[in-house]
């Protein structure tokens, strides 16, 4: 029988609908990659195989009584550890919540589970989404399986590993400033970030609430569509005030190619000295491939892209200040014991549980949100917002999506960047796109002639253009093919 490594997600709910195997049977195999796997990338926080069998007999039921069955059944799926799932724990990879069992089901991951898909693991991320590595999650780091002594990218890096090692065959990441496109990038993995409010937030543990985006990663373009088919048909959630209705038919306008339509790239961006040539050469054959395809190539200019990430610098830890605040030492999280006064345990209780990134935006947002430093900063920061999604509105009148890197490079040494400002410059081509709100996705583009490891190319679209954009970038993965399972790991365990 087939390996698991070499199914996709249609695949798979194709499968199970035709009796060709059983839900049970697939999630055997990936809770069997699991453990033949994990040992050396340390994608996962927790697997939850009893609670992933019940699910896995519920769909096999289903179909032995001639039930329908939805567009993600038997597909084993992991989440990110900011989200709520009940029967597992949500720790924010961060001691603060360690042993935090979730008390409810985000509604992003009862979409899944409302299609089919089978919850197998919760994956490591950096402490509460603050980090590009996935080096600053309390519990261990990850590693990047298409050379494990490289980091996955972050902070939803072992989203991206346990898709990329074949563990499973989706995931659900998060995305405040590049955190589900750029690992996506780094271990060439398909990452959308939909359009904010596409996806629901009830559930999912906030880190800037303006900026926070939940979306799929898969092994290719059309896995991530079916996801997102999962995540959207159901309407707008009224748990969360700022979603909205995206129902779509992603699958359908998929296939219709990009003849006649307008890619809008920045030739200085390109050209720009701090790009690797491996990632300049793989956008130079990505808009090859799109002119190829029947595309125009149309220059754009977005003029305060270069100040966007001082904006996020100062909207997200002021945001990040105000959500972590709840972490109070007394209802929820770490509470340090035989303490004196109600001071005395809050500031222990902090010291205690956030590790040092989490503590420097916390610190951060609360000297920017302070009185007199407010105006000079916050304001500004606000002021640049609707500048940035303005130079997006402008470009979008001569094009459908815009080309850009995901990274400046491709995956680096573990420990190599130490330096906080060196890491947070790694997000300046993805951070952008949260500001404005609209949608981007990473797509791989082949493997680096110097380093091996997977390049990838970023689109951005429009809010509330993501049906388009994955036509898109359904269009490049189609000529320059998906990665598939990273070599090392596949075929390893996880036989059908
Ligand atoms: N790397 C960025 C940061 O550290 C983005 C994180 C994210 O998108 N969650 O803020």
């Amino acid at each position: 029988m087939a390996w698991l490594d070499e199914l996709s997600a249609g695949d798979i709910a194709a499968g199970v609908a035709a009796g060709d195997f059983s839900a049970v049977e697939v999630t055997q195999a990936s809770l069997s990659a699991i453990d033949a796997r994990d040992g050396e990338i340390a994608a996962l926080i927790e697997s939850c195989p009893e609670l992933a069998l019940d699910y896995a007999r519920r769909i096999d039921e289903r179909k032995a009584q001639g039930q329908e069955l939805g567009c993600l059944a038997g597909v084993p799926v992991s989440f990110k550890d900011n989200m709520q799932l009940i029967g597992t724990h949500t720790t924010c990879a961060s001691r603060m919540l360690e042993g935090y069992e979730s008390v409810y089901t985000a509604t992003c991951v009862q979409r899944m589970l409302d299609a089919g898909a089978i919850p197998v693991a919760k994956a490591n991320m950096d402490e509460f989404a603050f980090g590009s590595s996935t080096e600053t999650s309390a519990f261990h780091p990850t590693r990047n399986p298409w050379d494990t002594e490289r980091v996955p990218g972050g902070s939803s890096g072992g989203s991206a590993v346990s898709v990329a090692a074949g563990e499973v065959t989706l995931s659900l990441g998060s995305d405040t400033g590049g955190s589900i496109r750029q690992p996506a990038s780094f271990c060439g993995v398909v990452g959308l970030k939909p359009s904010y409010g596409a996806v629901s937030r009830y559930g999912v543990v906030a880190f800037g609430s303006s900026l926070d985006q939940v979306g799929p990663l898969g092994r290719s373009v059309s896995d991530v569509v079916l996801a997102m088919q999962a995540l959207t048909q159901a309407g707008r959630d009224r748990l969360d005030s700022t979603s909205q209705d995206c129902q779509s038919d992603f699958c359908g306008t998929l296939n219709q190619g990009v003849a006649g339509g307008r890619v809008g790239v920045m030739r200085e961006l390109i050209e720009a000295e701090g790009l690797s040539d491996e990632v300049r050469d793989g956008l130079k054959r990505s808009i090859a491939t799109f002119e190829s395809a029947g595309a125009e190539i149309v220059d754009v200019e977005l003029e305060h892209l270069t100040s966007a990430i001082a904006a996020y610098y100062v909207i997200g830890p002021a945001e990040a200040f105000s959500n972590l605040a709840r972490f109070d030492g007394v209802r929820y999280g770490y509470q340090e014991p035989d303490c004196e006064t109600l001071a005395e345990q809050t500031a222990k209780s902090r010291a205690h549980g956030f590790g040092i990134e989490a503590k420097r935006r916390q610190m951060l947002g609360a000297y920017l949100l302070a009185s007199g430093v407010y105006d000079k900063y916050y304001y500004p920061a606000q002021k640049l917002r609707t500048l940035i999604t303005d130079d997006y509105n402008k470009a979008y009148e001569r094009c459908d999506v815009i080309l850009l890197p995901v990274a400046p490079t491709c995956a680096w040494k573990l420990g190599e960047i130490t330096n906080a400002r060196q890491m947070y410059l790694s997000d300046m081509f993805t951070i952008s796109n949260n500001i404005a709100g609209n949608c981007g996705i990473s797509v791989p583009v082949g493997l680096g002639s110097a380093s091996g490891m997977p390049l990838a190319a970023q689109l951005q679209g429009p809010a509330f253009g993501d049906a388009t954009l994955l036509r898109y970038a359904h269009a490049l993965e189609s000529e320059v093919g998906a990665l598939g399972v990273a070599p090392a790991f596949f075929g390893k365990g996880g036989e059908l």
